[in-house]
């Protein structure tokens, strides 16, 4: 099956927050917009939901409002150390607490209502010839397009076939749930804790469920035999995590995970696609902040797309070339900053110094947060 043609239209490979969000924008800017997505919505992903409030100017330009969804407001960041230690430091600009099963789902509905075109579907292979893209999926059609934006996330299969991708090492798995608390928890606090091999991520969500996400070094989660056995015997070794799970039921189906997780550095584009969200890498969840780069990396190549396609004041090169610039110029130090925490991880002896230095020195914590936070992602004109 061959699909029309549209002059200037833009397929956007995957629907989750940096695809949905390239979507909305390249609609309000008048573009002919086609998403492919694979899953359907609501679908609850692996991520700690801890979103830095840096995205709302741009969510505003957008006109979502995810206010309506009742997100929990977090101002704090307490950090746990395996041996005691407790430190806790203000969140300079702020953030919110929403699930992705929500938050996904919300800005599906903006899409379609606005018209922009969903098609549930996995883009199997990308092609480019003449200055158009010709894209294919499972289902056997084939899409044309004059602009491709890959918002594939971390783990598509489709990101294993393009060069420079280091993804099939499984150095960590992720792992979440949501919790009903017993008790008074504190709801404006996100916390990190660290176990030996990784760390977990408490805070609220929407309706006062509680986010309990980990990330673990692969090994010795394997070794431990499972999630249960896991929790009991290494994440429990953290008494401020012990106390909070051990106050908190689980929620829904229990927990999911996500295996396969590498840190590697990805080029921002490849064979023409401009990559946004995890397609361009995936920060270490440590640093707290890949939604807002996922946010923020949609809205730098829309403007640059919206520039080439509709405006005609770049070309195409000129279009990816800015591009690679102002992704590095606007997260090349953040990825620096997650890869050295990733490099860490790699010695569970290392990472738990380092760790445990940050428990000691308050300074440390809040410099962590300053190298992976940005400012407020503002659009041009606003
Ligand atoms: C353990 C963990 C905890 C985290 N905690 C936080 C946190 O608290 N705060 C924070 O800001 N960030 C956090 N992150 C990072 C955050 O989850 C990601 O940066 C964010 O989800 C990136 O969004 P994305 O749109 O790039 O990718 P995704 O949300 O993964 O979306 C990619 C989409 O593409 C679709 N897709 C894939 N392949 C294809 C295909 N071939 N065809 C069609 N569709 C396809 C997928 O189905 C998916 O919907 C965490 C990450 C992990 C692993």
């Amino acid at each position: 099956m061959q699909s029309m043609v549209p002059e200037k239209n833009v397929l956007v490979i995957g629907g989750g927050l940096a695809g949905l969000t390239a979507a909305l924008h390249l609609n309000k800017s008048g573009m002919d917009v086609t998403l492919i997505e694979r899953h359907g919505y609501p679908r609850h992903k692996v991520c700690g939901e801890y979103v830095s409030n840096e995205v709302l100017p741009y969510f505003d330009w957008l006109g979502v409002d995810f206010r309506s969804l009742a997100p929990s407001n977090l101002h704090t960041l307490r950090y746990t150390t395996l041996s005691g230690r407790a430190v806790e430091c203000g969140l300079p600009l702020g953030g919110f607490g929403l699930s992705r099963y929500a938050m996904d789902q919300l800005l599906y509905r903006v899409a379609l209502a606005r018209g922009v075109k969903v098609i549930f579907d996995a883009v199997r292979e990308v092609g480019y010839h003449n200055d158009r893209f010709s894209v294919a999926t499972a289902s056997g059609s084939i899409y044309k397009a004059a602009m491709v934006l890959g918002a594939f996330g971390k783990l598509s299969a489709l990101s294993k076939k393009g060069k420079n991708t280091d993804r099939s090492s499984s150095p960590s798995v992720g792992v979440k749930a949501h919790y009903r608390y017993d008790g008074d928890f504190p709801t404006g606090e996100v916390s990190l804790n660290n176990f030996s091999g990784g760390y977990c991520g408490v805070s609220m969500v929407e309706n006062r469920q509680l986010n309990i996400c980990y990330l673990a070094d692969y090994a010795s989660f394997r070794k431990s035999g499972g999630i249960k056995n896991f929790q009991q015997n290494v994440l429990n070794r953290n008494r401020f995590l012990k106390e909070v799970l051990e106050r908190s039921t689980i929620l829904g189906q229990g927990p999911i995970s996500v295996g396969q997780l590498s840190f590697a550095s990805q080029p921002a584009v490849q064979d023409h696609m401009l990559m946004i969200g995890d397609t361009a890498g995936l920060i270490h969840p440590l640093c707290g902040n890949g939604m807002a780069m996922a946010v923020g990396s949609a809205k730098l190549s829309c403007e640059l797309v919206v520039g080439y396609l509709r405006d005609g004041l770049i070309n195409r090169r000129e279009m990816e070339t800015g591009y690679q610039k102002a992704w590095k110029d606007a997260f090349g130090g953040r990825m620096w900053a997650g890869r050295m925490l990733s490099g860490l991880g790699k010695s569970t002896v290392l990472q738990g110094l380092a760790m445990e230095a940050v428990g000691r020195f308050p300074l440390l914590l809040k410099k962590m947060i300053e190298s992976t936070h940005g400012k407020p992602i503002s659009v041009k004109g606003l």
